[in-house]
C-alpha cells in the first residue's frame, strides 16, 4: 500500500527538481515579476507587493495586465498614490476596474487604509512583527496584516464605509480555514532574500515562512505526500510547511515557486502520463507512479 507520506528520497529528488529548474523561464508567467521592479525601497516594494498579491487570481497574463492598468492609474507609483488618496474621491480613483471579483472602490479603499497603516505603524513590516510576536507566531503576525489593511471594524462585518466585499479580500487564518494565500505569498515575497524574492524585511526569518498554498501547489503537495487533507486550508499549509522545512530548514519556502511553476508550466500534467512524466525529478515521491516501473 502506498503510505501517504514523503518518501526517504523526497529531499534528494526535490533539490534536484529545485536546482534544475528554469527560474526565469516561469518569472515571466509569475506576478512577482510586477514587484522586483519597486525592491529598491521597503515602503515601495509593500506597496506594489500588496496591490500585486490581492490582484494574484487567476491566470497570471490578466493578473499582470490588471496590476499594470492600476499602476497606471495610480500615476505610475502606487506609494506615492497612497500618501495622496483623497478621503473623499477614493470610491472613483480606480473608475470601473475590475478583476474578477475584485472592483476599483476596493482598491480605493485599500489605499485609504495603507495610507493610515503607514502614519499608525510605518510600515506592513512592522504590523506583522506586532502580530508574529503575540503567541500565535506566523499566524498572527497574518492576522495583523488583515486586520490593519480591512480597518478597525473588520471582526463586526467590515470597517465603517469600506466597500461591499472588501474585508474579505484579507482573510485571516486565526478566524477561518483559509490558507491566506495571497498575504502569505505576499510575506514570501517580502520576507525571502533569495531569486525571485525581494527581501526587503529584514527582521523576519525566511525559517518561519509559510508556503502560499495554490491549488498548483496544493496538488502536487498532495501527491508527494506532503500532506493529506483533501483540500487547501490553514491547516494543509502548516503540514505542506513542515515537511518542507524537513528538507531545509532555514529556508522551507525556497520550494514554492518550483512546485507552483510545475504546475503552471504544465511540467507537471497533474495526472500520469510518461511522455511528460519521464523527465520530473520528483517521479518517484509521486503518488500516481509509486511503486511502478519507472524506467
Ligand atoms: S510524476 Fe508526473 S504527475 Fe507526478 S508530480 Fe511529476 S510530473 Fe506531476
Amino acid at each position: 500500500m502506498r503510505a501517504h507520506r514523503p518518501t526517504a528520497t523526497f529531499p534528494d529528488h526535490l533539490n534536484a527538481l529545485y536546482d534544475a529548474f528554469p527560474f526565469e523561464r516561469s518569472l515571466a508567467h509569475d506576478p512577482v515579476l510586477l514587484v522586483r521592479p519597486f525592491g529598491s525601497s521597503r515602503r515601495s516594494a509593500e506597496v506594489a507587493g500588496i496591490f500585486a498579491a490581492t490582484l494574484a487570481i487567476g491566470n497570471t497574463t490578466a493578473i499582470q495586465g490588471s496590476f499594470r492598468k492600476v499602476l497606471d492609474l495610480a500615476g505610475g507609483d502606487l506609494a506615492a498614490y497612497v500618501d495622496t488618496v483623497d478621503e473623499r474621491t477614493w470610491p472613483d480613483a480606480f473608475g470601473p476596474f475590475k478583476h474578477r471579483w475584485i472592483r476599483g472602490d476596493q482598491l480605493g479603499y485599500l489605499a485609504l487604509r495603507l495610507r493610515q497603516v503607514y502614519r499608525e505603524h510605518g510600515s506592513l513590516e512592522q504590523v506583522f512583527l506586532d502580530g508574529l510576536a503575540s503567541q500565535a507566531g506566523f499566524p498572527g503576525g497574518l492576522a495583523a496584516l488583515s486586520a490593519a489593511l480591512r480597518g478597525p471594524a473588520a471582526t463586526h462585518g467590515g470597517a465603517p464605509g469600506a466597500p461591499r466585499g472588501y474585508a474579505s479580500l484579507f482573510p485571516s487564518p486565526l478566524e477561518s480555514h483559509s490558507p491566506c494565500k495571497r498575504l502569505t505569498l505576499f510575506v514570501r515575497w517580502m520576507v525571502r532574500s533569495g531569486f525571485p524574492d525581494l527581501g526587503v524585511w529584514s527582521r523576519v526569518p525566511a525559517s518561519l515562512l509559510r508556503v502560499p498554498l495554490d491549488q498548483h501547489v496544493y496538488w502536487i503537495a498532495y501527491h508527494l505526500g506532503l500532506t493529506r487533507r483533501k483540500s487547501p486550508s490553514w491547516a494543509a499549509v502548516e503540514e505542506v510547511t513542515e515537511a518542507l522545512r524537513a528538507v531545509d530548514p532555514e529556508d522551507p519556502v525556497k520550494y514554492d515557486f518550483v512546485l507552483c511553476h510545475t504546475g503552471i508550466s504544465g511540467d507537471c500534467p497533474k495526472h500520469r502520463e510518461i511522455r511528460v512524466c519521464g523527465a520530473c525529478a520528483v517521479r518517484p515521491d509521486c503518488l500516481l507512479w509509486r511503486g511502478r516501473r519507472t524506467t
